[in-house]
């Protein structure tokens, strides 16, 4: 093999320099797909005069569009003999083709999606559920944005979009939110672009928000679902919340007194649905689609 050239310290530091800023912003292009602000397409296009997106896996891209997770994008690789490494500029015409049609916008005739709001007090288990139906029922999980601070295993983008306060306020004066409420102390909104251009292409989408959001929600699009999670007992929310050991005693204090009005308030909601088995909420869901 040839020996790798020999760098300057200048030369190496500027190789670094160049691969964060490819990372940063295939990084970026991928939440912009998350959030659909960018089509499947607008990245393929893209690819065409930018080096650097070209370079981006294909895997990548096929996993950051909206409704698709890892499996589905496995499954959808494997029928077109894509392998798992390929990048975007080894691409062949016959697989660009194939993937266009996968991700094809459909026409106007295609069913709108339909728009399930689900809340519930926090540590129901309101994430696992939006977990389960994201990777394996293909629907659209907004990603929101919150000014509170990241959780240690909370990443930006996945599980929320963090913001100052002042960012936070730009986006509500610019309407970029669906919703947004102010929860223990923290602003949280739904970006109004991933959810309105998912609909429209008809996925489905689930909003994991709390009660004043989808209060909002729903005195818009009066055709959205909103369905409250109930825990099976009050002691299993308490015990759940204690086990999560990432708030502190007066913020879990603070957490159970609005979790007593949340309960309190779920007569507003469509549908009340138990936690009782993480699969048959699933699946209540699910059907509510149909
Ligand atoms: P946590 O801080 O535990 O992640 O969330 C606190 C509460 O905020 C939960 O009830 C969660 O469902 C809700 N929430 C998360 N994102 C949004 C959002 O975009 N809008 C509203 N209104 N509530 C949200």
């Amino acid at each position: 093999m040839k020996n790798p050239p020999v760098l300057s310290v200048l030369q190496r530091q500027q190789a670094l320099e160049k691969a964060s800023f490819s990372r940063k912003k295939r990084a970026a292009i991928k939440i912009q797909l998350k959030n659909g602000e960018l089509s499947f397409r607008d990245v393929l296009d893209l690819a065409k005069t930018d080096q650097i997106i070209a370079k981006m896996r294909v895997r990548e891209l096929i996993e950051s569009v909206p409704g698709v997770g890892k499996i589905r994008a496995a499954v959808m690789m494997e029928k077109l003999e894509i392998s798992l490494t390929r990048r975007i500029q080894g691409l062949g015409v016959h697989q660009l083709n194939a993937l266009m049609r996968e991700f094809a916008v459909p026409s106007s005739s295609t069913r709108r999606g339909k728009l399930i709001v689900l809340s519930g007090p926090g540590g129901v288990g309101k994430s696992t559920i939006a977990e389960r139906l994201r990777s394996r029922n293909n629907f659209y999980v907004s990603v929101s944005a919150t000014t509170r601070n990241p959780r240690p295993n909370e990443r930006e983008g996945i599980d929320y979009f963090f913001l100052s306060r002042d960012e936070f306020l730009t986006k509500i004066d610019n309407d970029e939110f669906l919703e947004w409420a102010e929860f223990a102390g923290a602003l949280y909104g739904t970006p109004r672009a991933g959810v309105e251009n998912s609909l429209a292409q008809g996925h489905d989408v689930l909003l994991e928000i709390e009660i004043e959001g989808a209060r909002q929600v729903k005195a818009h699009s009066s055709e959205a679902i909103l369905v409250f999670l109930q825990p099976p007992s009050w002691e299993h929310l308490v015990a759940r919340l204690e086990a999560r050991g990432t708030d502190t005693p007066e913020r879990r204090a603070q957490r159970l007194a609005l979790a007593q009005e949340e309960i309190a308030a779920s007569g507003d909601f469509d549908l009340v649905l138990v936690n009782d088995e993480v699969e048959n909420v699933v699946s209540r869901l699910v059907s509510l689609t149909t």
